[in-house]
C-alpha cells in the first residue's frame, strides 16, 4: 500500500526460529541469509565494529568496552522539538535532511500502524514531509529489513535506515552483498522490548484509561512518564511500576538476552540514556559525522555529565536476578520505603554517563543469567567477549563450555 510519501509494500510470510525478532530477513528470498546474519546465531561485534568503523573497540578508551567504538558522545536537543517525536525528533529530522539534501533516494524505518499507534509497521519513506509521520517510539519489533528487497526493486541505491540494534545487527552483516551503492544507518538503543501484544497488558496496569495513552517513555531519572491524549503528563518512579503483576514470560528470551543495548554499528546512535533528561549522541564514523553536520544550527551540543556510582545500583540487581534465577521472588521492598526510594534515586543513584554505563552492565548480568537458565547450549556462540568483560567484576565468570573452545565437561 503507498500513501503519499510512505511506501508499504506487501510482506513474505516469515519463517518461524527459536530466538528471533523477525528483522525481517527469513522474510527475503534467501530465508537462510539468518544464518549469517542474525545476532541470535552467531554474532561477530569484533568484526563487525572493524569493518564499519575501521577499529574494534580501544581499551585504551574505557566507556567503548560499554558504547561501542565511538569518536564523540554528546549531550544533545533538536531546536525547536519536533511534535509527535520521542524526544526532540533528532533520529527522524536527520532522515529528513538526507532526504531534503537528495543525499539518499529512500528511508527506511517505522511508521505506527494506523489502527494501532503502538505498533510498528515498517515503510520507505521517500519524501522528507514522509518523516514526521514516522515520529516516535513504538513498543514491539516489526520486519524492517523485509522492505530491502523491495527497496531495491524500486531502484533505490542509495538508502538511509533507521533501526534497532538487532536489525541493524542484520543489515551490517549482509551489507556488502546487499549491493546499495550508499548505506547511512541512524541506529536508537533498544532494550526490553516485547510484541505490541504484551506492551499493551502493560499499559492496562499504568493507566485506567489505556486507549488515551500517546506517550510512553522509561527516563534517565527514575520514571516512567505517560502522556494522555487530553495533554495530561503523568510521571511513575520505577519502584512503583506494577512489574510483578507481568506474566513471567512478558519479556521474550531475545529481549532479555540482546548483547547490543548501544546500537554499536549503526553510523550513529541517537538515545537519552546518558543525557540527563536531553538526548545522547554516539557519533561513530565519518558517516555519523556527515549526519549531525547535516543538522547544523539546530542541534544544541554538550559534553556529556556523569554523576553517583553504579556499582551498588548494579549489584544490588544482580542478587534480585540471581534469586529470580533460582525461582525465589524477586526481593520486594517494604511499600513505605518506595516514595522515599523514588524520590532519593534520581538524586543519588548513578546519573549521565555512570547510569548508561550501569543499564549496560545490567544487560550484561541479564543476558549471562537469562540463557544459563533457558538455553545454556547457545552460550559460547551467542555471548561475545565484551559482555563478559562487562559482568567479570560482579563475579561472573564463563564456566566450562561457556565460552568457545571450552566443554562443558571441563
Ligand atoms: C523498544 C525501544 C526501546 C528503547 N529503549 C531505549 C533505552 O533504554 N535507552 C535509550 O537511550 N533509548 C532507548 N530507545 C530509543 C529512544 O526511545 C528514542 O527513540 C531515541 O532517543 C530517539 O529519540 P528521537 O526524538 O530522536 O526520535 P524520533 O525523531 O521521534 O524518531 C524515532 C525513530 O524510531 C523509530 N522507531 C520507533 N519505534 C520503533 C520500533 N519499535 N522499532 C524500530 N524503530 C522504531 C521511528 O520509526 C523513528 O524513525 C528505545 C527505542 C525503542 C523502539
Ligand atoms: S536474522 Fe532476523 S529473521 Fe532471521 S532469525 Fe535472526 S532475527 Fe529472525
Ligand atoms: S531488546 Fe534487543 S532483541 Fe529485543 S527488540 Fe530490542 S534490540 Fe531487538
Amino acid at each position: 500500500m503507498d500513501q503519499g510519501a510512505l511506501h508499504r509494500p506487501p510482506l513474505r510470510a516469515a519463517v518461524p526460529r527459536n530466538l528471533c525478532t523477525d528483522c525481517g530477513i527469513s522474510r527475503s528470498a534467501d530465508p537462510g541469509a539468518c544464518g549469517r546474519a542474525c545476532q541470535f546465531i552467531r554474532p561477530d561485534y569484533a568484526g563487525l565494529e572493524a569493518r564499519v568503523h575501521g577499529r574494534p573497540r580501544d581499551p585504551a578508551r574505557p566507556d567503548e568496552l560499554h558504547f561501542g567504538p565511538f569518536r564523540r558522545m554528546l549531550r544533545a536537543s533538536l531546536a525547536p522539538a519536533r511534535p509527535g517525536a520521542q524526544w526532540t525528533g533528532i533520529t527522524t529530522r536527520m532522515a529528513e535532511r538526507l532526504l531534503e539534501a537528495g543525499a539518499v533516494d529512500a528511508v527506511l524505518t517505522m511508521a505506527p500502524d494506523p489502527e494501532d499507534r503502538w505498533r510498528p509497521v515498517p515503510v520507505l519513506v521517500t519524501r522528507p514531509e514522509g518523516m514526521a509521520e514516522c515520529r516516535g517510539m513504538r513498543m514491539g519489533y516489526a520486519p524492517l529489513l523485509a522492505l530491502l528487497e523491495p527497496a531495491r526493486a524500486a531502484g533505490h541505491r542509495r538508502l538511509a535506515v533507521i533501526g534497532i540494534p538487532c536489525q541493524v545487527y542484520a543489515l551490517r552483516a549482509l551489507e556488502a552483498e546487499l549491493g546499495f551503492e550508499r548505506l547511512y544507518v541512524i541506529g536508537t538503543p533498544c532494550s526490553d522490548n516485547t510484541t505490541t501484544e504484551r506492551f499493551h497488558q502493560f499499559l492496562a496496569l499504568l493507566a485506567a484509561d489505556p486507549a488515551t495513552v500517546t506517550y510512553l517513555e522509561f527516563r534517565a531519572d527514575y520514571h516512567v512518564e505517560l502522556r494522555f491524549a487530553d495533554g495530561r503528563v503523568k510521571a511513575i518512579p520505577f519502584l512503583q511500576l506494577p512489574l510483578s503483576r507481568l506474566p513471567a514470560d512478558f519479556f521474550p528470551l531475545t529481549c532479555r538476552s540482546c548483547v547490543d543495548y548501544a546500537n554499536v554499528l549503526a553510523d550513529v546512535t541517537v538515545g537519552y540514556m546518558a543525557g540527563q533528561g536531553e538526548q545522547w549522541l554516539l557519533v561513530r564514523n565519518a558517516r555519523g559525522e556527515e549526519l549531525v553536520g547535516l543538522l547544523g544550527e539546530e542541534l544544541r551540543l554538550a559534553a556529556p555529565g556523569s554523576a553517583g556510582r553504579r556499582q551498588g545500583a548494579v549489584r544490588g540487581f544482580l542478587a534480585n536476578l540471581e534469586r529470580a534465577a533460582g525461582g525465589l521472588p524477586l526481593r520486594r521492598m517494604p511499600d513505605w520505603l518506595r516514595p522515599v526510594m523514588g524520590w532519593l534515586m534520581p538524586r543519588i543513584g548513578p546519573r549521565g554517563l555512570e547510569f548508561a554505563r550501569a543499564r549496560l552492565e545490567m544487560k550484561a548480568l541479564e543476558t549471562v543469567l537469562h540463557l544459563r537458565r533457558e538455553v545454556p547450549a547457545r552460550m559460547k556462540s551467542m555471548i561475545p567477549p565484551h559482555v563478559w568483560a562487562l559482568a567479570a567484576p560482579y563475579g561472573l565468570a564463563p564456566r566450562p563450555g561457556e565460552k568457545p573452545g571450552t566443554r562443558a565437561d571441563g
